[in-house]
């Protein structure tokens, strides 16, 4: 049986594969390509660029789709048609040796692909028209010198002619003529290398340089439709991950040439429309009188700045600024662009979004707002909330070039230099004495305070970014790279060894706290700047957001500090920190060494006064704003040293007293040999009877920090005896606390001040423990308000961060008034991973293998901890609806976590003060962005 004949497709209506600069969609990147969509708006709205048409992406598929690579029928006719249009808006034609029209080529898909083909320039030029031009212009040169580049980048791109066989030419031409620089060959020599690229040309393909200037344009379309498959964009695509639903084929941009480099009356230059160091709003950018484009960026001639074309070319410059204003007024961003000015008239040939740094960024967005150009919704959202890390710490100079010596994590922003040392008395000492020091050592104890205090940084080799020294900076605003593993700290030696090197104390270290990098030397910083511009965005933040942004301060001074960036109170006050000034510690110590209540009562009735006055203080620098406090939480024992050191100086003490013994044992002997007048001098201090006491003294008290520690030991601290554990097993430290805080309040509230404090328990797990402190408080509370004749304000809350806490969160609720997230110890328990190992051991990997996506000690995971969470909140606010709900966790100041908090219905968010500004920002995008939200 006979097939049935195939039916004959009814013919389609030619599809339109060519659009003028005139009616393509400047909108549709994917049909024109960016670069000629751009073009497109860019004359639709009134801007001299020259005339010109875009190619489709879908003729660039169709061809490629094509099993012999035809263009697609009546292509061909669209382009002359086009092509026509030109003459009749130039007044010039293409291929006409009497007025020559010249056009450049060039590829451009949706998404810039940089490198992907070089432009072919002065399409049009043979033979004739090049005579034409000559006559035209009367610039010999200039029209050879146009020639030559014209016959070298078409072969190049459109004939795969390399170019190193154009090059050797040209060599031999300037060798020739005893010419050094391009600039200096004549109009002959530049005839004579055209001459030598068409002989190259034909050597190389086998055939004439193609003299019919359409035969030339159809030539270069097809290598503009090919370079889509060639291998660098191919790469380049899979490098990038470019799919075709980005980015399908490439559009071709064909393009009257304007000439910068005509004779005097001509220049090129680039520009921005604002200062992208700076913000301020002057034009900005260089020129270059008779020259081309690329000469601006090759930097072979020192380009002039464009205030300078005020007086140059009056006329122009004025242009020039309607350019300028006319470009933001229609992009409403700061514009990078290109122009080119031939014979006094300005052509513009690009623009494009601006780069800038974080200062221009924040400054032409508030300023564009002032002026209503765009909303203070867009200024919002157009800043990067991490952008502002670089206005808020010194940065190192984005310019040096050192290479770093070791890394670590980044635990604290900032960039900082110093000598190094390796204790904190030496750090003490030396920052005393008004050096800059960095203190390095193995991981940091609260006994290290004092060095944290006298250090522009802390660099530590152990650790993660939820360790004492990574929280400790942070809290005090201080760079700090922790668990940099290639460094192995020898503290007997002073010195520390990064593979080969050794650092000896005193040598000049770097750390950047914002990358984990650590350098040798000084590497310069650059300082930070809270503009007032940065000030009012935040404002404007503040008023969107929903979230409250507080800080986590542990003493008045990080207080004053959080209120500076904009804290809204403090969300986490951590008491233990207060424990750690050099002159309290003993104290601190006393009451751990103490055998019995009262013993232990003694310490902490010497603790009261001095945490009653922090309290006061903290409350007083942020009143009215709330401050809530927590009660004392890490296991003891972390305020005493380590057993090794303990043994090392009790054996050191042990030497001293058998030397003390030795020597009074000489001097004994002496005595009854000597003559009585020989013997008149005392004993050198240290070997008196009171000496040998001390000595015996610091033994005893030694034994007893020994016996201590070795009691305290736990195999697991940190699910240990520690938080509400620790206060329910010796609750006259919680009460010392607690009557601390209250009496502080009702002091302030005495002096007429508003404040509000909020006592928190950490660590809790069930509903009980926190009823027991309760009790302590309503007690204390009562006898207080008896006392003074007031009623004191204040809430009584509860920390989050045992996952039986989520789990019972609704009958928590009933006791306590809020809830604050500890996601740091609720990610180490909800993952099991430890806080301090975890990030230098396997969680690198993890990120590497995609096994987890982000670090969750930085980024809350949502969908685990955040689930919690979720769960927490719903069942929080059953029993008590109003229950105040925020998030103090390391987590809290990052971007990505704010949005999620303000998903669930947090109300506030906590972070290290230099971070509070990037949460307010973020709290605003979290709002702005809350209809588009999902969790990932
Ligand atoms: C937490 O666990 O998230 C928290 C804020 O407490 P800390 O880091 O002091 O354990
Ligand atoms: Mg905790």
């Amino acid at each position: 049986m006979a097939m049935p004949e195939a039916k004959k497709s009814a013919p389609v209506e030619q599809r339109k594969y060519v659009f003028s600069f005139m009616e393509g969609d400047g909108k549709n990147k994917h049909l024109l390509g960016g670069k000629g969509a751009n073009l497109c708006e860019m004359t639709q709205i009134g801007l001299n660029v020259p005339p010109g048409f875009v190619i489709s992406t879908e003729a660039c598929l169709a061809y490629l789709n094509h099993p012999e690579h035809k263009l697609p029928p009546g292509l061909m006719d669209e382009v002359k048609e086009q092509i026509e249009r030109i003459e009749t808006a130039t007044g010039k034609k293409f291929g006409d040796p009497a007025n020559p029209l010249l056009v450049s080529v060039r590829s451009g898909s949706a998404l810039s692909m940089p490198g992907m083909m070089d432009t072919i320039l002065n399409l049009g030029l043979n033979g004739d028209t090049l005579r034409g031009l000559v006559r035209q212009t009367g610039n010999e040169r200039f029209c050879y010198d146009a020639y030559r580049r014209f016959i070298q980048l078409f072969g190049k791109v459109a004939l795969g002619v390399t170019d190193e066989k154009f090059d050797e030419e040209f060599e031999a031409v300037k060798h020739a003529a005893g010419v050094k620089a391009d600039i200096g060959l004549n109009a002959d020599n530049l005839s004579d290398i055209s001459q030598r690229f068409l002989k190259v040309v034909k050597d190389n393909t086998g055939r004439d340089f193609p003299e019919d200037v359409f035969e030339q344009l159809e030539i270069a379309i097809k290598a503009v439709f090919n370079s889509w498959m060639g291998k660098r964009a191919v790469d380049y695509r899979r490098e990038f991950k470019i799919t075709p639903a980005m980015a399908n084929g490439t559009a071709v941009n064909i393009v009257t040439m304007v000439f910068g480099n005509m004779g005097n009356d001509c220049a090129t230059g680039v520009g921005f429309t604002r200062d992208p160091g700076t913000g301020e709003n002057v034009m900005f950018g260089e020129y270059l009188v008779n020259a081309q484009g690329e000469d601006v960026v090759a930097g072979i001639r020192t380009p002039k700045p464009v205030a300078e074309l005020a007086t140059e070319m009056p006329e122009m410059y004025r242009q020039l600024e309607t350019l300028r204003s006319k470009l933001e007024k229609h992009y409403r961003e700061v514009q990078d662009f290109e122009y080119t000015i031939e014979k006094q008239t300005l052509y513009c040939l690009q623009t494009r979004n601006g780069k800038m740094n974080a200062t221009a960024m924040v400054r032409t967005s508030v300023e564009m707002a002032n002026d209503g150009l765009i909303s203070r919704e867009e200024a919002l959202l157009r800043i990067k909330p991490e952008l502002l890390e670089q206005l808020l710490y010194p940065r190192l100079d984005p310019h040096h070039k050192a290479v770093p010596l070791a890394q670590g994590l980044p635990a604290s922003p900032g960039a900082a230099s110093g000598h190094c040392v390796f204790d904190a008395d030496r750090a003490e000492s030396l920052g005393r004495a008004g050096e800059k020091v960095i203190l390095v050592r193995e991981e940091t104890k609260p006994e290290d305070i004092h060095g944290f205090f006298a250090s522009q940084g802390i660099l530590t080799s152990r650790g993660g970014k939820t360790s004492h020294a990574a929280v400790v900076a942070r809290g005090m605003g201080k760079p700090c790279v922790a668990g940099a593993e290639g460094i192995s700290v020898d503290v007997k030696l002073r010195q520390a060894v990064i593979g080969e090197k050794v650092l000896h104390e005193g040598d000049y270290i770097t750390i950047d706290g914002g990358t984990g990098k650590v350098y040798q030397g000084v590497i310069p910083t650059v300082d930070p700047d809270f503009s007032k511009e940065l000030k009012t965005l935040l404002e404007w933040a503040d008023q969107t957001a929903r979230l409250k942004v507080f800080a986590n301060a542990d003493t008045p001074r990080a207080a004053k500090r959080a209120v500076e960036f904009g804290a809204m109170g403090i969300g986490l006050c951590r008491t233990e920190r207060m424990f750690n000034a050099v002159e309290r510690l003993p104290i601190v110590i006393d009451m751990i060494l103490a055998n019995t209540t009262e013993e232990r009562q003694v310490a902490l009735d010497r603790l009261l006064p001095i945490q009653r006055q922090d309290f006061r203080e903290v409350f007083e620098v942020m009143s009215p704003r709330p401050v809530t406090v927590r009660l004392l939480d890490p296991p003891i024992h972390e305020f005493l040293p380590n057993e090794e050191d303990v043994v090392a100086e009790l054996q050191h003490l042990e030497h001293l007293k058998t030397t003390i013994d030795g020597v009074n044992n000489l001097f004994g002997n002496l005595r009854l040999l000597a003559a009585e007048d020989e013997m008149k001098h005392p004993y050198p201090a240290p070997f008196t009877h009171s000496g040998a006491d001390l000595v015996r003294q610091a033994i005893a008290k030694k034994e007893r920090m020994l016996k201590k520690i070795k009691e305290l030991h736990e195999v697991n601290p940190m699910l240990g005896h520690r938080g509400v554990r620790l206060g329910l097993t010796y609750p006259e430290i919680y009460k010392m606390q607690i009557q601390a805080i209250l009496e502080a309040a009702a002091e302030c509230q005495l002096n007429g001040l508003e404040v509000h404090p909020e006592i928190m328990v950490p660590q809790v797990c069930t509903v009980i423990e926190l009823q027991h402190v309760k009790e302590y408080v309503d007690a204390l509370r009562e006898k207080i308000e008896r006392e003074k004749g007031i009623r004191l304000q204040f809430k009584f809350g509860s920390m989050i961060e045992v996952v039986r806490a989520c789990m019972k969160a609704e009958s928590l609720a009933r006791v306590a008034e809020f809830f604050s997230f500890g996601t740091n110890d609720l990610t180490q328990a909800t993952f099991s991973f430890s806080r301090e190992d975890a990030e230098n051991k396997f969680l690198p990997l993890y990120q590497q293998k995609d096994i987890l996506h982000h670090n969750p000690f930085e980024v809350l995971d949502t969908g685990g901890v955040g689930k919690l969470m979720e769960i927490t909140v719903e069942w929080g606010r059953r029993s008590r609806p109003d229950l105040k709900i925020g998030i103090c966790g390391e987590q809290g100041g990052h971007p990505e976590s704010i949005k999620f908090c303000h998903h669930i219905g947090l109300d506030y968010v906590s972070c290290s003060g230099p971070r509070v500004p990037i949460a307010r920002l973020a709290a605003a995008h979290a709002k702005l962005g809350e209809k588009n939200y999902s969790p990932q």
